[in-house]
């Protein structure tokens, strides 16, 4: 199979988008759309972004979800994406499966793939999304990282460090354990198939003041929202929200290390003012998924931890390359 046999055979499909006015074939995609759209890439990187041998399904899953993410963090509709492919060789069934994963994902959100890139060498996934916004009044965009205030209650959706807590299973650091077998799949399966917040993210549009999505880990990214916004904040350790799972395979202190810095949540981390409460548990309700408050944003910079009412230090800080 050459690059352009594999490109029409596993990454060229119809789209009922009437938006997509050019899609896969020529020199660029061509959309049509009016109004502000937003624009993210990501990278993974076979044994940096996940473990090698990892499933080509759980590649591709994870590859669109982590950017799906992103615009569910700015609020924004997913439309479109584009793929850049690295790849050692052409394998048939590894192109099949990674297809299957990458469209099963894409055809939930209702995002096609219009335009790509094949090369090879190292295994490497570049995927770039665009989606539209709305909810902007008067040129503001509504859901930035800047936008929290001093008072404002700090929330966060699903459940934290079942993720890293995963990673940590498929790397094997928890051991087999036939009781906590279908725990530890579960926790692997947060790891390699992240779900993005995408309706919360949509839903919190107008209603929450800031928001981020959880990659690096709550620690780092709540930092990145605290420094946006020119605030501090004070989590309660007790209110991070822990998985049934995470309880089960993970002790208490290194389940709530996982929910601090673990990274690969992929929740959104967002905050709005008490006085709104009310319309954050109803935009959640409709976005699909949980949400609990784990604290409140505060005058300074820095970001201050409190279990059983004592000032608490967390392990360690979220993932950076290039430290
Ligand atoms: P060019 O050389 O003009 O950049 P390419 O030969 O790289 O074009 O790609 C041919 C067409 O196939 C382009 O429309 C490109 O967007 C698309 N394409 C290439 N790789 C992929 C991919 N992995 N997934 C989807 N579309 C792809
Ligand atoms: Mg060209």
């Amino acid at each position: 199979m050459n690059e352009f046999e594999i490109i029409a055979r596993y990454f060229t499909r119809p789209t009922d988008d009437r938006d997509v006015l050019l899609g896969v074939g020529d020199d660029a995609a061509v959309l049509g759309t009016t109004g502000p759209i937003a624009v993210a890439v990501d990278t993974l990187v076979a044994g940096v972004h996940f473990p090698d041998g990892t499933g080509p399904d759980s590649i591709a899953h994870r590859a669109l979800a982590v950017n799906l993410s992103d615009l569910a963090a700015m609020g924004a509709r997913p439309r479109w994406f584009t793929l850049a492919l690295t790849l050692p060789d052409a394998d048939p069934a590894w192109l099949e499966a990674f297809a299957a994963g990458l469209f099963a994902l894409a055809d939930r959100y209702g995002v096609s793939l219009v335009g790509g890139d094949l090369t090879r060498g190292p295994l490497t996934v570049s995927i770039q999304v665009i989606g539209t916004m709305s909810g902007m009044g008067a040129g503001a965009i509504a859901l930035t990282r800047g936008g929290g205030r001093v008072g404002d209650d700090v929330y966060v959706t699903g459940t934290l460090g079942d993720a890293a807590a995963g990673l940590a299973v498929l790397t094997g650091r928890y051991g087999e354990d036939a009781a906590t077998g279908a725990a530890r799949e579960a926790l692997a399966a947060r790891f390699l198939r992240p779900e993005p917040r995408v309706g919360a993210g949509l839903a919190l549009v107008g209603v929450a003041t800031a928001a981020i999505d959880v990659s690096d880990g709550l620690a780092a990214d709540l930092g990145h929202l605290c420094d946006a916004s020119g605030c501090g904040a004070e989590i309660d350790v007790e209110n991070l929200p822990l998985s049934a799972e995470i309880e089960a395979v993970c002790p208490i202190d290194a389940a709530e290390s996982h929910a601090i810095a673990g990274g690969d949540d992929y929740e959104l981390c967002f905050t709005a003012p008490p006085s709104e409460a009310d319309r954050v548990a109803a935009a959640i309700e409709q976005g699909g998924i949980g949400a609990r408050r784990i604290g409140r944003l505060v005058e300074g910079r820095n970001v201050a931890w409190r279990r059983a009412g004592k000032a608490f230090t967390p392990p360690d800080r979220g993932y950076v390359h290039f430290r």
